[in-house]
């Protein structure tokens, strides 16, 4: 029948009406922006730099390898690659983003630039409060602006923050390792082992 839609959509707002004053649970309702829906801890928007440590110049993960800005379906990553280079999260040189933009006005939250950066030096933030009253270059974010913590990435994303934090630990231990030299016997049978059969 014609308009039973409509009805069902009336029956469940009135349900939701009278039913909001006495189950809170049934206030759909946020009193924006005195109060704010929590998000949920997948929500995304658009990316920005991690740094470990307190210095964001001096921590920044990223290390200006470009592979984000190739991949950017809109092409609204813009980087030049330092000339030096500084000690990264193992203490290994390399260069880092003398200058790195996002225009998050062109900026389609598509997190490819997340998936494709082999460093966990860039992901999604979930601040959303940025509309400007500017008409040029005031959503152009610059490194200073896109640079956030790794604490701040923990807030936001918990569980991916711990995971990758694993991963980091994981992938410095083992490059800490002791390789074993080409032809060289295994460490256990040349005397590398430490415990022994009773
Ligand atoms: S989220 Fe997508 S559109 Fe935005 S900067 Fe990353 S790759 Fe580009
Ligand atoms: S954010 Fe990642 S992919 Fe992009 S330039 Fe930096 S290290 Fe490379």
């Amino acid at each position: 029948m014609i308009g039973t839609g409509v009805l069902k959509g009336m029956a469940v707002t009135a349900r939701n009406f009278v039913g909001s004053y006495f189950d809170k649970e049934r206030l759909t309702t946020v009193q924006y922006p005195e109060e704010r829906a929590p998000l949920p801890e997948n929500y995304r928007n658009f990316p920005f730099l991690v740094y470990d440590g307190e210095a964001s110049e001096a921590g920044l993960r990223c290390v200006a390898c470009k592979i984000c800005e190739k991949e950017c379906p809109p092409q609204c990553i813009y980087i030049v690659k330092s000339d030096d280079k500084k000690p990264d999260y193992m203490g290994k040189p390399q260069f880092y983003p003398r200058i790195f933009d996002i225009d998050i006005s062109v900026c389609m939250s598509c997190q490819i630039c997340v998936e494709v950066c082999p460093f966990e030096a860039i992901k999604m933030d979930k601040v959303y409060e940025l509309s400007r009253q500017e008409r040029f270059d005031a959503l152009l974010m610059k490194k200073d602006d896109l640079a956030k913590s790794n604490g701040y990435y923990h807030e936001i994303q918990p569980t991916e923050a711990a995971s990758v934090d694993a991963k980091l630990t994981e992938a410095a231990a083992a490059k800490k390792k002791p390789t074993t030299p080409p032809g060289a016997p295994p460490a256990a049978a040349a005397g590398g082992a430490t415990t022994t059969a009773a």
